[in-house]
């Protein structure tokens, strides 16, 4: 059996890769090169996503927890462990009591996963994990662990295991048509925000629609000594202050698009992020004239919620005729759902 994978970003080395595991001829396609796109662009983390327990996705989240365990011990130079707070002030934003379940919550569901449980802090203590923290109606912190990668790195290094297997991997090289393939015993459509657009290539409406959510991050030239995970001031979104190759990575963003082109980052975007950071980030304001990059990637969501921060991370196939269509997914689980692409092509 010979098959084809269109897209090189996780879903598709990954897809790729675990068809080569099982010996299946397999060849991997790119329009440009592999991890070029929403893969490279993520926030960095390997992580269960404490925030999706809000909208009920536990079961996601329990894979996504044990999933950052696997991606430790098949690339442990290109990931690491990473302590997270989540600072806690006095009348803002989500009460003690819906933190400290959710922390519950994802510890319970991290069990057997090697990772330590989550632990209080003091504000003292907060505040030398993190000197430039407002201390203003600080009242501690929540410390518990995910995982953090090189996005761009551990992606290649799928892409070259299944190339050190005997899997061809063809750069430079758009399907524009998914007939281009027919010579292929099977076909995986695996573009991530694209998938619709090869989708229509084909006869009959798509059983599965996506949404697209520019993502965006700007990175500061300094560094940052701890990672948070904090509130938007005035919302309940969520976003990151990491530390990063020796640099401050502050995201995301989530804007919808009516299309999959990645158009880069606003300036709104970009104030929107040095705004929440310096809200929290008293003793280190941050100008404009400190970020030092600012890139977006688009998420390829299924459709499923009106707010895109409550839309599902899980992931959903169609086939049609001799063709796998991947939709939606995250970084983090991107194995599992290779993985489960591989199982489908060879039953
Ligand atoms: C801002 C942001 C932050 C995120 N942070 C995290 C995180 O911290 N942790 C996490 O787990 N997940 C995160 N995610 C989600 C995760 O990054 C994505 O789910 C994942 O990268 C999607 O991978 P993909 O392979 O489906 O798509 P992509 O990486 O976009 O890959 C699609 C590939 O298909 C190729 N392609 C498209 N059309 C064609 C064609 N016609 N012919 C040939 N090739 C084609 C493209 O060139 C591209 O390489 C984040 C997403 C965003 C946007």
């Amino acid at each position: 059996m010979r098959v084809a994978v269109v897209g090189a970003g996780i879903v598709g080395a990954c897809t790729a890769w675990a068809l080569a595991r099982q010996g299946v001829r397999c060849t991997l396609f790119d329009r440009r090169q592999p991890m070029c796109e929403t893969s490279r662009a993520s926030s960095k983390l390997l992580h269960g996503g404490l925030r999706y327990l809000e909208t009920g996705q536990f079961r996601l989240v329990g894979k996504a927890l044990h999933a950052r365990t696997d991606w430790l011990e098949l690339a442990p130079h290109l990931c690491h462990r990473l302590e997270m707070l989540l600072p806690m002030y006095r009348d803002k934003g989500r009460s003690q009591f819906v933190i400290s379940a959710g922390i519950r919550i994802y510890d319970v569901l991290a069990l057997g996963s090697g990772f330590p449980r989550a632990r209080v802090l003091k504000p003292s203590e907060v505040l030398a994990l993190q000197p430039g923290l407002s201390p203003e109606g600080l009242v501690g912190a929540w410390a518990f662990f995910d995982a953090q990668m090189d996005d761009s790195a551990l992606g290649n290094w799928v892409v070259d295991e299944f190339c050190d297997l005997g899997g061809d991997l063809v750069t430079e090289h758009e399907v524009r048509d998914l007939a281009e393939l027919d010579d292929y015993d099977r076909i995986v459509n695996a573009t991530g925000p694209w998938a619709m657009q090869l989708r229509e290539t084909m006869p009959g409406k798509p059983s599965i629609l996506l949404d697209w959510v520019r993502g965006s991050h700007i990175v500061l030239d300094r560094i940052c000594p701890a990672a948070m995970l904090l509130e938007v001031p005035g919302s309940s979104r969520i976003f990151f202050i990491l530390p990063y190759q020796g640099r401050t990575l502050i995201g995301t963003t989530e804007v919808r698009q009516s299309g999959p082109n990645n158009p880069g980052p606003s300036e709104d975007e970009i104030r929107y992020l040095l705004d929440a950071h310096n809200h929290y980030m008293t003793g280190a304001v941050a100008m404009r004239c400190d970020v030092v990059e600012a890139f977006s990637g688009v998420r390829p969501l299924l459709r499923s919620a009106d707010n895109p921060s409550e839309a599902t991370r899980e992931w959903a196939f169609e086939q049609t005729g001799k063709v796998l269509h991947i939709y939606g997914g995250k970084w983090t689980t991107a194995k599992l759902q290779g993985d489960d692409a591989a199982h489908r092509i060879l039953q």
